[in-house]
């Protein structure tokens, strides 16, 4: 699922490619049930013709085209990504909408599970509504992450994927970042020091920091970011059933809260 490394790589390769200063001239949406989420879901997407980008900006896993009159909101759910197309590419499998701008710039919204969603928003303001500060925002500080936390008495994991408290963390990110202050999952915040929460906040950074690097190095052919499955190399905790501790060496065990598993050592994380 694409989280903050994956979106901010997303982000940097449309602003490389050269999308800021064109001209939205021609949207194609794909003829069907827009998303499995619902209709509309891709509404926003036909307000843009004649609309000139301004700037791409990201909080959290939100993306934002601002411009001239309004922003136009990205968020790529489960599975989408955005895709420059060249001129003699063949139409791929799930493009869900393609956007044609000047100079033969043109992209597309590929998404074989169809929850990405292309909201209109009247301002910036707008499309980051709700959230929090973004996690590698160098103005946000450990103290300011303490201080979201504070009065709080909830297990941690949930108050990470909090989107509020700090936005970008998702659930892969926040087990990588748990396991590698050894805090469990299912720590009440209020138990954890203050030091110990200044580590968490250092240990989240440098999970983002670290992924989004690997991204940027492991583009595909075509220079795209090329968001798959490669936990493996770059992350400590490998989240799939049967794995190990990397400290330990024992299996890791599981935990759901709400819809989602966290994977942890039952051993080093108190
Ligand atoms: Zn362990």
């Amino acid at each position: 699922m694409p989280e903050l490394p994956e979106v901010e790589s997303l982000r940097r390769y449309l602003v490389r490619e050269g999308m800021i200063g064109r001209t939205f001239e021609w949207v194609g949406i794909e003829d069907k049930p827009e998303s499995a989420n619902g209709t509309g879901t891709l509404a926003g997407a036909r307000l843009v013709v004649d609309q000139s980008v301004k700037s791409i900006e990201r909080r959290g896993k939100q993306l934002a085209v601002v411009l001239d009159e309004f922003v136009l909101g990205f968020h790529m759910g489960m599975t989408g990504q955005v895709h420059i197309l060249d001129s003699d590419d063949t139409p791929a499998r799930f493009i869900r909408a393609v956007f044609n701008l000047t100079d033969d710039f043109r992209i597309a919204l590929v998404d074989p599970r169809r929850w990405a969603k292309i909201q209109h928003f009247e301002s910036l303001e707008h499309a980051f509504s709700g959230l929090g500060p973004d996690a590698l925002d160098p103005d946000f500080t450990s103290k300011q992450f303490a201080t979201n936390l504070d009065g709080r008495t909830a297990q941690i994991k949930p108050l990470l994927l909090n989107q509020a408290i700090i936005a970008g963390v998702g659930n892969i990110y926040a087990d990588e970042a748990l396991h590698r202050v050894e805090i469990s999952p299912a720590r009440r915040v209020n138990t954890i020091s203050k030091k110990n929460l200044g580590s968490l906040f250092d240990a989240i950074r440098i999970s983002l920091e670290h992924s989004l690097d690997f991204i940027l190095k492991h583009p595909d052919e075509r220079g795209r970011p090329y968001i798959v499955d490669a936990y493996g190399d770059r992350m400590q905790l490998h989240r799939k059933p049967g794995s190990f501790c990397p400290r330990c060496e024992i299996p890791l065990v599981t935990l759901k809260f709400g819809g989602r598993t966290a994977y942890y050592c039952g051993n080093c994380q108190k």
